[in-house]
């Protein structure tokens, strides 16, 4: 049983040790096997880190952005599922304590922060693509509950969380504005899970599809107003989830370049080790500068958000961009350094690329946000 933490500077030994302890130590396994870190989650919330960004009054810690991205970039050091984990269940946490209703606060958010709670988020569906205003699945007001029928995929946790927070349409005739938030239990009558995803990399997350078929969900189960989910969304997924996941991102970068760098140093050729040569020199100085560069631009993203939080999503949608393309660029070398064995799963870089590669798929793609930063450069 771990003691509780408080403060940013405990938190992080915490981490430090969890890593060393709990999660590296059988990471591999877990990626190739895909177990789910159920242990080590629920370690995270019973030293109070896993809902640390949440209010005092609401059981967290009042952590901000920046802080909430140092915790996960040392997390994602070891393994990037646990951190994508934590970083969904933070998103739906967030939406509760900005919207929900007390009773619905009450039931979930201390279970939560303790990590006996796991909360997951579900937007994407299988003919929405990354556009979540072409989502279908449909929750019809009825007499004290919403009938919800549908499907979500590629759903983090799925299967493994207790609470849902999905996107709906309430009202199909009025396009975004018809769509809302519902917080759906696991054990609803009705509500299924797909098979897990055969995935390239973050294979511990347990993705998975969501069925919906006839499920009665309570009324008070509406997060925020009808057709407010945008406003919701953006004090959870965009105003706190990006950073999650730029986090992720540089984590995962950091232990690339550290490996790169070790490898570097002790393999030997004819007598002398690979560093030496200029080739390698150049790969491990642009590892270094990417890296330091994304994380010093998430910390930046994150202390402007943390002081201007009408600014969170944009510079959110930044860091996230910018540190995600890095990441797999990062991780990349990393293999060319080590050569063969960067190809095997006996060295750590090989996963490090795999789970890197999804970073610029998940949330929103690169190339919407792209878009986005340019329409709200431009102003349009
Ligand atoms: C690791 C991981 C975790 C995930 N976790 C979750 C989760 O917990 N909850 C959840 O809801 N979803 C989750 N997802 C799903 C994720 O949000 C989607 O995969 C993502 O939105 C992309 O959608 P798609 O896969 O359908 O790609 P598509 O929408 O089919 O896009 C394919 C390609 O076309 C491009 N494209 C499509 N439309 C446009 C356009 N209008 N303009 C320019 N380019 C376009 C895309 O950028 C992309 O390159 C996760 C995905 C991954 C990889």
């Amino acid at each position: 049983m771990f003691e509780i933490h408080v403060g940013i500077g405990s938190f992080l030994g915490f981490i430090e040790k969890f890593n060393q302890n709990t999660i590296a130590p059988q990471a591999a396994e877990r990626d190739l096997k895909q177990i789910f870190p159920k242990d080590g989650i629920l370690s995270l919330g019973q030293a109070g880190l896993l809902c640390a960004v949440l209010s005092e009054d609401q059981g967290g810690s009042g952590v901000g952005r920046s802080d909430f991205a140092s915790m996960v970039t040392e997390a994602a050091k070891a393994c990037a599922s646990t951190a994508l984990i934590w970083v969904s269940h933070v998103i739906v946490a967030k939406a509760l304590e900005a919207a929900a209703p007390e009773t619905i606060r009450k039931k979930w958010l201390p279970l939560m922060a303790k990590g006996q709670a796991l909360g997951a988020i579900a937007v994407h569906e299988p003919d929405s693509g990354c556009n979540a205003g072409a989502i279908t699945t449909r929750a019809q007001k009825e007499q004290g509950h919403y009938r919800v029928n549908g499907s979500k995929i590629f759903i983090t946790s799925a299967g493994e969380a207790q609470i849902y927070l999905v996107l709906v349409r309430t009202d199909p005739e009025k396009g975004p504005q018809g769509m809302s938030l519902l917080l759906i239990e696991k054990d609803t009558e009705g509500f299924t899970f797909g098979r897990i995803e055969d995935r390239l990399g973050m294979r511990s997350s347990s993705s998975r599809e969501l069925f919906f078929d006839d499920c009665r969900v309570p009324i008070e189960n509406l997060i925020g107003m009808e057709g407010g989910w945008a406003e919701v969304m953006g004090k959870s997924m965009m105003g706190w989830g990006f950073f999650g996941a730029a986090a992720i991102a540089v984590g995962l970068a950091i232990s690339a370049s550290e490996l790169a760098i070790k490898h570097a140093r002790e393999r030997m050729i004819a007598g002398q080790p690979i560093g030496v040569h200029q080739a390698v020199q150049f790969m491990i100085s642009d590892m270094v500068l990417g890296t330091e560069s994304a994380e010093a631009y998430l910390s930046d993203c994150a202390a402007r958000a943390d002081a201007f939080p009408e600014k969170a999503v944009i510079n959110g949608f930044k860091a996230k961009l910018l540190a995600s393309e890095m990441a797999i660029e990062v991780t990349n070398k990393a293999i060319q350094v080590l050569g063969g064995h960067g190809y095997c799963r006996d060295y750590m870089v090989e996963r490090l690329f795999r789970d890197a590669r999804g970073l610029t798929l998940h949330f929103k793609t690169s190339e919407w946000l792209r878009q986005d930063i340019a329409k709200a450069a431009i102003g349009l």
